[in-house]
């Protein structure tokens, strides 16, 4: 579960309310000397928002010296969120992306904005990165198994054999003025593995143009990106979730520019027996992917942070940790499917024990 340590520090301008229940993978943690109540009038103070959106906690933190500068900012950074799930969720009838899927097999495709054919075009290109790991084709295989809905099952293996065939990224088309077609009738693309991270590069680009804001963070459902700093010039200080145990930490990472991505199997799951079912998808078998309980990467954007995160969760530790040492600005802690840990050389974390 997510919690705030010494939450009561905050301005907290808006209560939220779980709607659902919801499974995040980090905590932020706010030190003692972030807040004092007998300042000086106008010294800068951290002040929190949340509302439930893009199916997840989403938080808001803002470093301003009053309420109206952090009030102002963080609702446009919500309204930014906002706009983005309009177009992107692919559960919302009147979205972009509903509408690319349900055009999926017709031959004209559908015209979308310039943002989501790009977003799509970049999706593609982190197909063809992650060696397939990472596949936004991966809809209709999610679908199948309904993971966190009322309808969540293992299917039958002849099931998944049906629809892995529509789980192909070369079957997505993204033309020069934006028409994104999708060229078999069945295949569904499913931007829950990089959306959240989009959305909190885009949230914090709001807040950064901010002329009042010094410093913030955002958090998506454990796709976090901060700036600046606290009021006391210290880094922002993010825990990370034991994978087994929702109450304790596997310890600390404190940054200040960059952007940290969790997934995990313990976020969206359900037990069978002794089986562990969850959302993170093996693109060529359509099960879920066994190597990991969790994987955390460090980066300089949210939407690499959550792609990366997916995709080395499907990877699994060993090919995983060949492809990151590939990729640049990259650190990364794996969880390993036996509770063992393995991090990149340049991962610094504050264990707990
Ligand atoms: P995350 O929590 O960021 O790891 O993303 C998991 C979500 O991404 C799932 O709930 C699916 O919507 C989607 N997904 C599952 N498997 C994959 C995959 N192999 N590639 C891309 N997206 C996936
Ligand atoms: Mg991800």
């Amino acid at each position: 579960m997510f919690s705030f340590e010494l939450v009561g520090m905050f301005h907290r301008l808006a209560r939220f309310s779980l709607q659902r229940s919801v499974f995040l993978s980090v905590l932020i943690v706010v030190g003692a000397s972030s807040f004092g109540g007998c300042r000086a009038e106008a010294s800068p103070e951290l002040y929190r928002q949340s509302q439930f959106l893009l199916d997840t906690l989403v938080e808001i933190i803002v470093v301003a010296s009053n309420t109206s500068d952090a009030e102002n900012a963080m609702s446009q950074a919500f309204a930014e969120i906002q706009r983005l799930e309009t177009i992107l969720s692919r559960y919302r009838s009147d979205s972009q992306i509903f509408a690319v899927n349900r055009h999926a097999g017709d031959a004209q495709g559908v015209r979308v904005d310039r943002e989501v054919s790009d977003l799509i075009r970049r999706s593609l290109r982190y197909a063809d990165i992650t060696n397939g790991a990472f596949d936004m084709t991966i809809g209709a295989v999610v679908d199948l198994w309904g993971i966190g809905t009322d309808h969540q099952r293992v299917p039958e293996s002849s099931e998944l054999q049906r629809v892995l065939p529509f789980v192909n990224p070369q079957d997505v088309e993204v033309d020069a003025d934006s028409r994104v077609r999708l060229r078999v009738p069945e295949v569904k693309i499913d931007l829950g593995g990089i959306g959240k991270g989009y959305c909190v590069d885009r949230a914090v680009a709001i807040l950064r143009q901010q002329q009042h804001i010094s410093g913030g963070l955002v958090n998506a459902g454990g796709n976090i990106r901060c700036f600046g700093t606290k009021p006391d010039g210290t880094a922002w200080r993010i825990g990370i979730q034991h994978p087994r145990d929702s109450e304790k930490l596997l310890g600390t990472l404190e940054l200040r520019e960059a952007a940290v991505a969790t997934s995990g199997d313990y976020e969206r799951y359900f037990m069978q027996g002794d089986t562990r079912y969850h959302h993170i998808f093996v693109p060529q078998t359509g099960l879920p992917a066994r190597e990991c309980q969790s994987v955390t990467i460090v980066t300089d954007s949210a939407e690499r942070a959550d792609v990366f995160s997916t995709a080395v969760f499907v990877m699994g530790p060993e090919r995983g940790m060949k492809f990151l040492e590939e990729q640049s600005d990259v650190e990364a802690m794996i969880v390993r499917s036996d509770g063992t840990r393995v991090t990149s050389s340049g991962f610094v974390f504050q264990p707990m024990n």
